[in-house]
């Protein structure tokens, strides 16, 4: 060692003066810093024991180098000006900072004051007094790192972070922050709130920040005008930094919203238009939600049923109307639901007394329903059917054979007597036209021919003939056969109308009454008792009309008695009809002596008659039948026919026929409306040259296909010369097509308006997700690149520990202590981060996962903690679910542990996990009895890094219920709780069926 020098007045002075150099020296030489004097070389002269333990220089080594050799070359400049200014100047001391190489091959910080002693006769040096400050540059260093680690995340963040005092100064901002109000980073430093905002502004933000300051995280929206007229919307959020129950501080992110606010309002503007919409057509509209509760109902469904339609808002449309469970539309609505595809279904709803016609769409998560009121359409129908129904009875009740030929169709409808007429058997199929014909003799052939000859060329309207047939049984018959045409408005006929009768008996009679009137001649008496059984009117007019027999059957009929027309002139009795026809046609008979045959109707007997008059040699006889019956089901049958037209002129359907050759053979009333063309404009025209335009459309390919197929076909068609939209069905026949079509452009214009929303919609969720994925990518990436200078900070520290562990006081082990459990925090903040961020993209297959398994898995995890706590689980009887087991998996154990950790001190935790199976879901719960929740934060514990308590009374990080709430989504759930403080706690969480 080298000695120092004395001063030699010191040593006179005797041993008070020695004490104290002694003194002096065991001060120096136990001094905690280092000491070193230096000669006017910078040699070294003089090194206290605390100079080699800081430096690590063994005197030896130390000696062969200079004080330059060992100062890090970035020092060596600034420390040789310091050193220089204290050798030129006596007695100036200057402190310099500097590192220095540690004999380990590390540098180390010493903060030393030099003082330049040369005039100082006992010292004669530099004297060099210097402390180790690494640490507290290591400590410095770390804290710029951690700022430019903050910023790093922060300023590429899209939002504005910033972090305000309890007394409203800016200890921090990012970039957009510090662009947003256009400040450099030292202007923001220790800028107060109100100088930021303005005091106007200020005043706006006033009751959030007092009540940020007591602990309540804020969320508020603010509007910004912008001076080229566009609005900026943003929403701001203050987060408390607590210490305790003291609020340090708060942090300030502020998020620029205005995409999500013009989305929400571009929606809002749709929603409306579809609203009005839907409010003014005239059919029923439905919104239901997945729980068939109504979400939406028109003005025309509560017009329908008779209720208001808000008061239907959130009701199960199967508890308002119970009775149709089970009915037509209910399936049509499940149809809808579960298949997700469009139905039709027509439904009879018996309370209301309505037919309707509904239309189900799958739409958003549930069914979208138009309902069409058409019960008038039905009655219609069913008016139509009842008339079909009573033209069948009557044709049934009589015993003429009825018919209807269709010229247009040659289609021939007979009555059911026609078969026994005949001799056909009802049973079997109707025999064709052929068939009939043959069975009549050849010599009746030529009379129907000119029938039909006369009904085409001369316009005969009604005919009376006398044909012979065959029956099946090979016996012969007569036939009258009378009739009348239908003809359309060009004199074309149409369809021809008529009954068969079977006068076989009568055309006896006739011949026997022939043989009779010989026999009157020769016996009177005879004559009489026969005459008189016969059961028709039967009378004789000698050649002057007087009235010669009257037979007891004509006395009843004609309501005449013998003694007031025998002998009596039959003109005069009759006289009050002067043109009576009958008169007229005995005229004829005895004038052409020819019998002759007529119909005639007796207005004051109400009676048809059919009458036949045969001249003889004495005058005339006259026989009448009644036929009242099978009159009046002739003109029945022609009502009902006329009625049927009359129909197919009333009905709201438009509704044409057309021949093979494109001609059109009708056109209703709602035809020439719907479709704009007047009946006379088309009636036998050709369809394709009136509807030139449409040759070609989708309507010309279907009835060309109807008609080559001989199939109906229905389908929807838009006609662009009116702009309208049509719902067609077209059935083939013989002659050609039968055409319905119905006016569906409003409903077409709204389904148009539906889908063209629901694209906007999709759009929007695309972006959504698309901004969602690339949110989650910027998590996952920083997480994962955070992680990194994290382990540094720990290492390092933990390398500090280990290190100076001993020479570090109570207060910097436990500042590390601090440090290393920070970084440990913000290291478990960031996992949970990245597995948050990873939620929804697992690459793992779905397979069979036992939830008792699972739960057993998780009990076992927490064995210890368990048995500390002498908490207990119970659960029985949990599902097999197909799914992804690692998420489910979390999603319980998050449940789990949190009921095991949210607990009174000494409480023993009771958990019970429990299951029900939903239609669409499985529905769990996890219950406890720990320390239950406020509802004020039912919502706030699912967001991150949102917690109630801090990690001192209970340990995390806020991660957990965010995270489970994300995987329940991800798994088609929903995630709720029921909870009171201090009464425990109940989670709740459904999973989606597969
Ligand atoms: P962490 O437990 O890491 O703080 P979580 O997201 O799991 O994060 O929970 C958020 C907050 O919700 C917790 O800080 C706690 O205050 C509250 N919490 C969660 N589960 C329960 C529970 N079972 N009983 C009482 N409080 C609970």
């Amino acid at each position: 060692m080298i000695k120092i020098k004395r001063r030699s007045t010191v040593m006179k002075e005797g041993d008070k003066v020695i004490d104290n150099d002694i003194r002096f020296r065991k001060l120096i030489e136990n001094s905690f810093s280092g000491i070193t004097l230096l000669d006017h070389d910078l040699n070294i002269i003089y090194r206290n024991p605390s100079a080699e333990r800081i430096t690590g220089w063994h005197i030896t080594d130390r000696v062969k180098n200079t004080i330059d050799d060992l100062t890090h070359p970035d020092d060596r400049d600034q420390l040789n000006q310091v050193l220089q200014q204290v050798l030129d100047q006596p007695g100036l001391t200057k402190t310099s900072t500097y590192r220095t190489i540690h004999p380990g091959g590390r540098y180390i910080w010493l903060e030393c004051r030099f003082t330049n002693m040369f005039d100082e006769y006992d010292v004669n040096a530099i004297v060099c007094n210097f402390i180790d400050i690494t640490e507290k540059k290591q400590a410095e260093e770390r804290l710029i790192e951690s700022e430019r680690f903050i910023s790093t995340i922060t300023d590429n963040v899209p939002a504005l972070i910033a972090y305000w005092t309890a007394d409203l100064h800016c200890l921090f901002a990012n970039n957009p922050h510090l662009e947003w109000f256009n400040k450099q980073p030292h202007e923001m430093k220790n800028i107060t709130k109100q100088e930021l905002l303005g005091d106007k502004e200020f005043k706006l933000h006033q009751k959030h920040i007092d009540a940020v300051l007591r602990g309540e995280p804020q969320s508020f929206e603010r509007n910004f005008y912008k001076s080229d007229g566009t609005t900026i919307y943003t929403q701001t959020q203050y987060l408390p930094d607590k210490d305790g129950d003291t609020v340090k501080g708060f942090y300030s992110f502020i998020s620029d919203i205005t995409n999500i606010k013009l989305a929400e309002q571009e929606i809002n503007k749709q929603t409306e238009q579809i609203t009005d919409l839907l409010e003014n057509i005239t059919d029923g509209f439905i919104a239901l939600d997945e729980n068939m509760c109504y979400i939406y109902a028109n003005k025309a469904v509560g017009k329908m049923i008779g209720m208001e339609p808000a008061s239907l808002i959130g009701k199960n449309v199967w508890e308002v109307f119970p009775d149709a469970v089970g009915s037509n539309t209910y399936n049509a609505i499940q149809t809808a639901f579960t298949e997700k595809r469009y139905i039709c279904n027509e439904d009879y709803y018996e309370p209301l007394k309505l037919w309707q016609e509904n239309r189900a769409y799958p739409s958003g998560d549930g069914v979208s329903l138009f309902v069409r009121d058409i019960t008038q359409k039905k009655h219609k129908e069913q008016e139509i059917e009842q008339l079909n129904e009573r033209f069948s009875l009557i044709s049934k009740a009589t015993n003429d054979a009825l018919f209807e030929w269709n010229f247009e169709k040659q289609e021939i409808w007979w009555s059911e007597s026609y078969f026994t007429l005949f001799g056909f058997d009802p049973e079997l199929p109707i025999p064709p036209l052929d068939e009939w014909l043959a069975r009549l003799q050849p010599e009746s052939r030529p009379l129907i021919d000119t029938t039909l000859k006369d009904i085409y060329e001369k316009g005969l309207n009604d005919w009376q003939v006398e044909v012979s047939y065959y029956r099946t049984d090979g016996t012969k018959g007569t036939l009258l056969n009378r009739g009348f045409v239908i003809r359309d408005e060009q004199n074309k006929p149409v369809r021809m109308l008529g009954s068969y009768q079977d006068i076989t008996h009568q055309k006896n009679e006739q011949q026997q009454k022939a043989l009779l009137n010989q026999a009157i001649n020769e016996s009177l008496k005879e004559r009489n008792n026969i005459l008189e059984s016969i059961g028709d009117v039967f009378f004789a007019l000698d050649k002057n009309w007087i009235v010669t027999y009257w037979n007891n059957v004509a006395e009843k009929v004609l309501r005449r008695s013998r003694s007031d027309v025998i002998n009596k002139d039959f003109r005069k009795i009759y006289e009050y009809a002067l043109n009576y026809l009958p008169l007229t046609k005995y005229h004829e008979a005895i004038e052409t002596n020819k019998a002759v045959h007529f119909e005639h109707y007796s207005e004051v007997l109400a009676t048809w008659f059919e009458i036949s008059a045969y001249p003889n040699s004495e005058g005339l006889s006259v026989y009448m039948k009644d036929v009242t019956d099978r009159k009046n089901a002739e003109t029945t049958a022609k009502l009902a026919l006329d009625e049927k037209i009359s129909i197919l002129e009333s009905i709201g359907d438009a509704f044409f026929a057309i021949d093979k050759n494109w001609t059109v053979t009708y056109w209703n009333n709602t035809a020439e409306k719907v479709l704009q063309v007047p009946k006379a404009n088309i009636l036998n025209h050709n369809l394709w040259d009136v509807f030139s335009t449409s040759v070609g459309s989708l309507s010309y390919k279907k009835y060309h296909r109807a008609l080559k197929t001989n199939k109906a076909v229905h389908f929807e068609d838009h006609y662009p010369v009116l702009n309208k939209w049509y719902e067609i069905s077209a059935y083939p026949s013989n002659n050609g097509l039968s055409v319905y079509f119905k006016d569906i452009t409003e409903r077409k214009i709204s389904e148009n308006r539906l889908t063209e929303l629901n694209k906007a919609l999709e759009k929007h969720a695309k972006e959504l997700a698309v901004s969602n994925a690339e949110l989650e990518q910027f998590a996952y990436v920083a997480s994962h690149d955070l992680q990194e200078p994290l382990r540094m900070v720990t290492g390092f520290l933990t390398q500090i520990e280990r290190k100076y562990g001993e020479t570090l006081d109570a207060k910097g082990k436990q500042y590390i202590h601090f440090a290393v459990d920070g970084a440990k925090r913000m290291r478990q903040i960031i996992l949970d981060l990245l597995e948050f961020s990873r939620i929804g993209r697992t690459d793992e297959h779905s397979e069979e996962v036992d939830l008792n398994k699972v739960v057993n898995e998780i009990i076992i995890l927490y064995r210890k903690q368990i048995d500390e706590k002498k908490a207990k689980i119970t659960f029985s009887n949990l599902p097999l679910l197909n799914t992804h087991k690692t998420p489910v998996r979390q999603v319980f154990q998050n449940l789990i542990s949190n009921g095991l950790k949210y607990q009174k001190p000494g409480n023993a935790p009771l958990i019970e996990i429990e299951y029900a199976e939903l239609p669409r879901h499985y529905h769990f719960s996890v219950h406890d009895n720990g320390i239950g929740i406020d509802a004020e934060y039912f919502d706030t514990i699912f967001i991150i890094f949102q917690r109630l308590h801090n990690k001192e009374e209970y340990s995390g990080t806020g991660m957990g219920l965010a995270v489970t709430k994300k995987i329940v989504e991800s798994l088609g759930g929903k995630i709720w709780l029921e909870s009171e403080q201090g009464k425990g706690s109940t989670f709740h969480f459904t999973i989606l069926k597969k």
